[in-house]
C-alpha cells in the first residue's frame, strides 16, 4: 500500500499537445490516436482529449453533414468523432473528462463565477479560461492514471477560435517545461502545377505558433507522398527544429497503417527522450500489425450498402456521418479475412418508384444506420422489406431498428397504420413511440443531452442469432434515442415471427430485433449503436455475424 502510493506519488504525468497547420481534415485525429498507439506499445498508460473550439456545448445537437458523426462515450456524452478515433486504436473507455469544447468551458467558468468560487476577484479570460482548460486536463489525466496525456485542439493554428487553448500551452508548458510538448499536423501540397513539394504553407504555421509564444517540438509533415530528406531539411531550418523532428506522414491505405509509419521515423522513441520518459516493458504492435496486414492481404471483398441520407454537404458526397459504421464494418472485414466495398445510397431513391429497390440485389448485404426525422423513411421501410423479402442480409442500427419492427407490423402482422411518432404523432398504430420523461423534454424544448444516451445492460435471450455472435448473457452498449419499440405493440410482433432477442433488464425496453435463421439468413436489428465499440483489435460480435452472413451471400 505504503509503496504503491509512493510510486504514484514520483509519478509525473507528460503532455503531448497536437494542433493542427495549413489546414484541417488532414488526419490530425488519426495522428493523435496513432501517437498514443505507439506510446501504448512502449507499455505507457496513455489517455487522449480532444478540445473543439465551437460555443456548442457538446457536439449533440448538431447536424451531422455539418460536423461528422456525434460519437457517444459510456457515460452518454455526445462528442467529436476524434473521441471515437481514439477509443479504436487505444482500446480505453473516455469519459466526458476527456472532451470539452468553448462553450463547455466558459459554462463552467461562468458557473463558477455566479457560485463565488472566484472568491470575489475579476474574473477574466485571461487566465482564467485557459486555467480551467488546464484543470480539466490534469483532471483528465488523474481519473485515467495516465503517464501521458495527449491533447488534440481542433482547427488550424491561426484561427481566432482556438487561441485560448493555445494559451493553455503555453502556460502549463511556462509551468511544467520538462512535461509538456507540441507537434503540429501540417500539410506539405504537392501543386501539379508546380510539379514539387513545397514546406512554405508549413513553415508560415509555425511562424504563426511562434506568434502565440510556443515552439512546436514535432512538425508531422502529412502530404500525398512521403517527404524527402531536402524538404525535411527545409522544415527543421525554418522551423527551428531538428531534421529527426520531421516526421512524413504519407497518404495510406489504412489508418491503422499510420502507428506502424510513424515508427518508421522512430517517433516513439523521439517522443520519448524529449519528454524523458524510461522504456516500460514494451508490449509492442505485433498483433495491431498482424491485422494490418491482413486487411491488406484481403483479396476477396463483401459489397455492403449504406442506406442513409447525411451524405451530400454542397457538391460532395460525405460519409464522415457514419464513421464508426465504417470502421466498424473494416474491422469485422479483417475478422472474416474480406475487403469491404462500400456503397452510399440514398433512401429517397426508394420512394415514389419502387423499382429501384431491385438494386440491392447487387450487394451481399444492407445497412440502415442510425438517424433522425422524416425524410427518406418511406424509402428505409420499403428497402427493409426487400431485403426480408429477397432474403439480403440486414443489419439495422437504432432508427435501422425501429423501422424494421414498422416495416413488419405492416407487412406481416397487418397493421398498416404503423408508425413511429416521430414521424406521425396520430399514426394509428403508434408502435415505436416516445418514452414519457422524453415527452417532458419535447414539450420543454429540452433538446441537448436528454436522449436515452449513453452505456445500458441489454440481456441475451438465449437461442438466438444475438446470443450465438455474443456468447454472453448479458452485454453493455451505448444509445442515443429518444423513442423505443411500445411495449403494448411486443406480443402481436411475436406471434408474427419477430425475436426481440435481448431486452432491457426489467424486460420492458425492445433492444435486439431479429428473424429467425430458418426464415432469412440474417435479419437483425440493434436499439443500440453497437458500432461505437468496435475496435481493430476487438471487432463487435454482430458486425462479424453480419459480415459472415454477407460473404455466405457469394
Ligand atoms: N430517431 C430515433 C430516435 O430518436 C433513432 C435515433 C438513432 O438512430 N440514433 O429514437
Amino acid at each position: 500500500m505504503t509503496k504503491q502510493k509512493t510510486k504514484k506519488q514520483i509519478k509525473q504525468t507528460k503532455y503531448i499537445f497536437v494542433v493542427g497547420g495549413v489546414m484541417s481534415g488532414v488526419g490530425k485525429g488519426i495522428a493523435t490516436s496513432s501517437i498514443g498507439k505507439i506510446l501504448q506499445a512502449k507499455g505507457f498508460r496513455v489517455t487522449a482529449l480532444k478540445i473543439d473550439p465551437y460555443i456548442n456545448v457538446d457536439a449533440g445537437t448538431m447536424n451531422p453533414t455539418e460536423h461528422g458523426e456525434v460519437f457517444v462515450l459510456k457515460d452518454g456524452y455526445e462528442t467529436d468523432q476524434d473521441m471515437g478515433n481514439y477509443e479504436r486504436f487505444l482500446n480505453i473507455e473516455l469519459t466526458r473528462e476527456n472532451y470539452m469544447t468553448t462553450g463547455a468551458v466558459y459554462k463552467t467558468v461562468i458557473e463558477k463565477e455566479r457560485n463565488l468560487e472566484y472568491g470575489g476577484r475579476c474574473v477574466q479570460v485571461v487566465p482564467h479560461i485557459p486555467l480551467e482548460v488546464i484543470g480539466r486536463i490534469k483532471r483528465a489525466a488523474a481519473m485515467a492514471d495516465a503517464d501521458v496525456v495527449i491533447v488534440e485542439i481542433g482547427g488550424t493554428v491561426g484561427e481566432y477560435e482556438n487561441i485560448l487553448f493555445l494559451e493553455a500551452i503555453r502556460m502549463l508548458k511556462s509551468e511544467q517545461p520538462k512535461d509538456v510538448i507540441t507537434a503540429i499536423v501540417s500539410y506539405v501540397p504537392t501543386p501539379s502545377k508546380v510539379g514539387e513539394m513545397k514546406t512554405k504553407p508549413t513553415q508560415h504555421a509555425v511562424r504563426t505558433l511562434n506568434g502565440t509564444g510556443i515552439q512546436p517540438d514535432i512538425i508531422i509533415a502529412r502530404a500525398d507522398r512521403p517527404l524527402d530528406e531536402k524538404r525535411k531539411e527545409k522544415l527543421a531550418v525554418f522551423c527551428n527544429v531538428q531534421k529527426e523532428d520531421v516526421i512524413s506522414a504519407p497518404d495510406v491505405e489504412s489508418i491503422y497503417d499510420v502507428p506502424v509509419n510513424f515508427e518508421k521515423d522512430h517517433l516513439s522513441e523521439i517522443l520519448m527522450r524529449k519528454l524523458g520518459l524510461k522504456t516500460k516493458k514494451a508490449l509492442g504492435l505485433g498483433e495491431w500489425e498482424k491485422r494490418v496486414r491482413r486487411i491488406k492481404s484481403a483479396d476477396q471483398s463483401v459489397k455492403i450498402g449504406i442506406v442513409g441520407k447525411y451524405f451530400k454537404t454542397g457538391d460532395f458526397v460525405l460519409s464522415d456521418a457514419y464513421i464508426s459504421v465504417i470502421e466498424a464494418l473494416k474491422h469485422a472485414a479483417c475478422e472474416v479475412g474480406r475487403r469491404t466495398e462500400l456503397h452510399w445510397i440514398d433512401s429517397t431513391d426508394f420512394e415514389g418508384d419502387t423499382r429501384a429497390l431491385r438494386t440491392l440485389k447487387k450487394y451481399d448485404g444492407i445497412i440502415i444506420p442510425g438517424g433522425f426525422g422524416s425524410r427518406g423513411i418511406e424509402g428505409k421501410i420499403n428497402a427493409i422489406r426487400f431485403c426480408r423479402e429477397n432474403k439480403i442480409p440486414y443489419f439495422g442500427l437504432c432508427y435501422g431498428m425501429q423501422l424494421a419492427v414498422i416495416e413488419y407490423a405492416r407487412n406481416v402482422v397487418g397493421l398498416t397504420g404503423a408508425h413511429t411518432t416521430e414521424v406521425n404523432q396520430k399514426a394509428e398504430h403508434k408502435v415505436v413511440d416516445i418514452m414519457p420523461e422524453q415527452k417532458e423534454n419535447l414539450r420543454k424544448k429540452n433538446y441537448g443531452a436528454t436522449m436515452r444516451l449513453g452505456q445500458y445492460e441489454a440481456c441475451i435471450v438465449r437461442k438466438t442469432m444475438a446470443a450465438k455472435a455474443y456468447g454472453f448473457g448479458s452485454v453493455l452498449e451505448r444509445h442515443r434515442h429518444r423513442y423505443e419499440v411500445n411495449p403494448e405493440y411486443v406480443d402481436q410482433l411475436k406471434s408474427a415471427g419477430m425475436i426481440f432477442s435481448a431486452t432491457s433488464p426489467d424486460g420492458i425496453l425492445m433492444e435486439i430485433a431479429e428473424l429467425p435463421q430458418s426464415v432469412h439468413p440474417f435479419f437483425l436489428a440493434t436499439q443500440f449503436h453497437p458500432e461505437f465499440q468496435s475496435s481493430l483489435l476487438y471487432p463487435h460480435p454482430l458486425f462479424v455475424a453480419f459480415l459472415e452472413a454477407c460473404k455466405k451471400q457469394k
